[in-house]
């Protein structure tokens, strides 16, 4: 098996025909390796935006590239195009999912069409280096240079957030693990509806507990103290997406609010519960009181 590694970069430009922002894609950059990640080509490409007039600052901060340079390269298709032909049937690889976004999002502009017509099998790599150092956590997210720093990769500051270089500093990252983290349990199948189910899918908080997804037995809490089922006694309260509430355990008399939050992802609900030791707050108030 071989893979490609991609990067891309992207300017912000706001289109007046389709009245929304899209994230135009200036450059293309990637490797391809063989199955045990030696490069065995790169793949670089600008192009000429279409949409936006200019580059924003960040962008032109960041990237170092000019408007000029843009003006010799071809158009987003046409790169797209001679990208397919370097990627073949090989997994394609990018550190984080908001290159696969952006890429939706010019298909989506161009041809009215969400499906990136290359892609077939798809692997995360950012999900994978977090995985494997177990610092995974979707809430947050390690970038590309701090996860680089992590690992004692050597890199040049310089030549970051060019497309080309950014994709080599991700297969440096990825290489620190191949030997221990298997990279096919990583890989998922991307020419189907469920693989764009899942990308476009947009995470949200249950706000109704009644919801079917609510599973109630998590609405009970369990004293702390004695490890009894403890009785509710208010209604529930919902703010800042969370349901908040008073118990109370027949078992000793031990107060306290418990807490909890339905979080809907593709997958699963997530669920956040705690219990917030109702003294602990009085102590603290009393503190505040104390201290002002
Ligand atoms: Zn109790």
């Amino acid at each position: 098996m071989s893979y490609v590694i991609l990067d891309l970069e992207w300017n912000g430009s706001y289109s007046k025909s389709a009245h929304r922002f899209v994230n135009e894609i200036i450059e293309f950059g990637a490797v391809k390796t063989d199955d045990e990640f030696n490069i065995t080509g790169t793949f670089s490409e600008l192009i000429t935006p279409k949409i936006g007039k200019k580059l924003s600052g960040r962008v032109k901060e960041l990237t170092k590239i000019t408007f000029e340079e843009l003006a010799g390269g071809v158009d987003f298709l046409t790169a797209a195009g001679r990208f397919g032909e370097f990627l073949g049937d090989d997994v394609l690889m990018t550190w984080g999912t908001s290159d696969i976004h952006a890429l939706i999002d010019n298909y989506r502009y161009y041809l009215d069409e969400v499906r990136i017509p290359f892609l077939k099998r798809y692997c995360d790599i950012q999900e994978y280096c977090e995985k494997a150092m177990g610092k995974y956590d979707e809430g947050n997210q390690i970038g590309l240079g701090v996860c680089a720093e992590m690992l004692g990769v050597e890199f040049s500051e310089e030549d970051q957030h060019r497309a080309e270089s950014d994709a080599e500093l991700s297969l440096k990252c990825i290489k620190k693990f191949t030997g221990t983290v298997n990279v096919n349990d990583y890989i998922m199948k991307a020419d189907c509806d469920e693989f764009y189910d899942r990308m476009l899918f947009k995470n949200y908080f249950i706000t109704d507990l009644k919801a079917p997804e609510v599973d109630k037995n998590q609405l009970k809490f369990r004293c702390e103290k004695c490890g009894r089922v403890a009785r509710r006694v208010k209604k529930w309260r919902l703010h800042n997406k969370n349901f908040t509430s008073d118990f109370q355990c027949k078992n000793c008399g031990n107060k306290f609010t418990g807490r909890i939050s339905f979080k809907r992802k593709y997958d699963a609900v997530k669920i956040n519960k705690r219990i917030i030791d109702n003294s602990e707050k009085e102590n603290k108030s009393a503190e505040e009181a104390k201290s002002t």
